[in-house]
């Protein structure tokens, strides 16, 4: 039986304003318009933090921390159990919000809401399992006992591609190993934070546990709470040129760090893949939120017999997707979030025709209210232009040919990034032999999607540190410590 619930409803437009939330209170404040990305307008303002708001969050986080940390796993399991039951509740709700102010078309808002929740059902199951370690020493004279402890106040920082999952994808962790968390979302998507902080409150978070604040300042506040002792870990999920300025600015306290950063990922398609299986797994990997995902395929590498059909299927099927405003019924692909990324995407497309691209659909930006750009297919691209090496973040499929699998696997690793990877092959020799040359975290053979709470994501090479949800992801947010027995 679903619980009720006594939280309003999230779509209402009086509540697209929020203001701090800090130690279990609302404070007012105002001072950030939230957009529209469908519209151009502004929908909301929520508040904007100070570099003393933060301390008072840090001080929040502080005195919740000893009484978290010792409430009973079952009770931590089970506060975050009722959440996931509160956000599947709000479900509509929170995707016809996640689609207004993202502006992801309505069914990849749905699609959010559901894998974000799972990140609490996933860690309530994993907050009762923490297990330590005894092990005789190799001289068997002694006992070693590993216990794991949490790790201390967490900084969360998330951005506006998944407002809801990015959040629980840490909230999760932090909170079912017993650690306090300051979240700031990103500024284009506050509102969807503030919304699952209500329903947290109403799950039964204790005041403090989960502060979330809103700032033009990122970069002022960061730095000055991770100077602060008490603060153990920074969690990032977002750019990798953020990422790195995040990484120096926790190096002067040695705060250990969770970095997810951006990706570039290769699609391979053999000729023997199944053609309609990989042109499904296609638009799913380029198209889930109008491709602007870490995961989202950004160059489609495709075997030199099978490379035609694979083009024209892929532009039939692009050609035929509704772009419109994300809430709208019909829409398949919704806005870009901002004008500059309209305009950061149709820089890349100039400079990859000049460079001897053909779109075989779409090309150039949309002119109507809001930041739309087209799902576009360009061939004969050549690796060596930008589109190759920085991320698209929009609906635009870039198609090279190869002709080995050593070429394949040339291309494919040619770039900084290493987060995600698909390959479409009837050949699972070859997919795994293929798959072991990779430089990526995740790989996906004859699927195009492959987030899930119960398996680690993350990256190698300049897509990040660590890995965020599956058993290991509660161990981010723990520290071991080891006890040297004599019996
Ligand atoms: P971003 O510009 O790096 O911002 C991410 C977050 O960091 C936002 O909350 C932002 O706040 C904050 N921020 C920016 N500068 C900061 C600073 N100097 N100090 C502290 N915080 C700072 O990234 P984005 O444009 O929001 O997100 C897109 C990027 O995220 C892409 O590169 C994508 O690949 C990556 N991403 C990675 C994963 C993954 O799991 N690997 C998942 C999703 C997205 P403001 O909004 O206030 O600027």
């Amino acid at each position: 039986m679903m619980l009720q619930s006594k939280t309003p409803n999230y779509a209402d437009p009086a509540l697209h304003t929020a203001g701090l939330f800090i130690g279990g209170e609302w404070l007012p404040g105002d001072g950030i318009p939230v957009h529209d990305p469908s519209t151009g307008k502004v929908l909301g303002e929520v508040a904007d933090a100070s570099v003393e708001d933060a301390m008072r969050a840090v001080d929040a986080a502080e005195a919740a921390a000893a009484g978290w940390s010792d409430t009973p796993p079952r009770q931590r399991s089970e506060i975050l159990r009722r959440w996931f039951q509160l956000m599947t509740e709000h479900a509509e709700e929170l995707a016809r919000l996640i689609s207004l102010e993202n502006g992801k078309a309505l069914p990849d808002a749905r699609g959010e809401v559901a894998y974000a929740a799972e990140f609490f059902r996933w860690y309530a199951e994993e907050a009762t399992r923490i297990a330590g370690e005894y092990r005789h020493t190799p001289s068997g004279a002694h006992k070693i006992l590993v216990d794991h402890e949490p790790i201390g106040i967490a900084v969360l920082i998330t951005p506006w591609n998944f407002p809801a999952a990015m959040a629980t994808r840490k909230i999760g962790p932090a909170l079912a190993a017993g650690c306090t968390v300051i979240l700031k979302p990103a500024s284009e998507t506050p509102l969807t934070a503030y919304a699952m902080a209500r329903l947290g409150e109403e799950a039964g978070v204790p005041p403090g546990v989960v502060n979330v604040l809103t700032t033009s300042k990122p970069s002022d506040i960061t730095s000055r709470m991770l100077q602060d002792p008490r603060v153990r870990k920074l969690s990032f999920t977002g750019s990798t040129g953020v990422g790195r300025v995040l990484l120096a600015e926790a190096a002067k306290s040695v705060v250990s760090c969770s970095m997810e950063l951006g990706g570039n990922a290769p699609f391979l398609v053999f000729d023997d893949a199944d053609l309609d299986a990989a042109l499904d797994g296609a638009m799913i990997a380029k198209m889930r939120n109008a491709g602007e995902a870490c995961t989202a395929a950004n160059r489609f590498i495709v075997q030199a017999g099978i490379h035609e059909a694979f083009v024209a299927g892929l532009t039939k099927r692009m050609a035929a997707l509704k772009v419109g405003a994300g809430y709208e019924a019909e829409t398949q692909c919704g806005p870009m979030i901002t004008k500059n990324a309209v305009k950061k995407i149709d820089r890349l497309v100039r400079d990859a025709i000049a460079a001897g691209a053909r779109a075989t659909t779409g090309g150039e930006p949309l002119q109507q209210d809001g930041y739309f750009y087209p799902p576009t297919v360009l061939e004969n691209v050549s690796h060596d232009t930008t589109i190759a090496r920085e991320e698209i973040f929009g609906p635009v499929a870039a198609v090279y040919k190869f002709e080995s699998e050593d070429d394949a696997v040339r291309l494919a690793n040619d770039t900084e990034y290493g987060l995600a990877a698909y390959l479409y092959s009837r050949d699972l020799k070859r997919a795994m032999r293929v798959g072991k040359r990779l430089e990526t975290g995740m790989l996906g053979i004859n699927r195009g999607l492959m987030s899930d709470p119960a398996a680690p994501f993350g990256g190698v090479k300049q897509s990040g540190l660590g890995r965020e949800g599956g058993v290991t992801g509660i161990l981010e947010f723990m520290e071991p410590k080891y006890y040297a027995i004599e019996l």
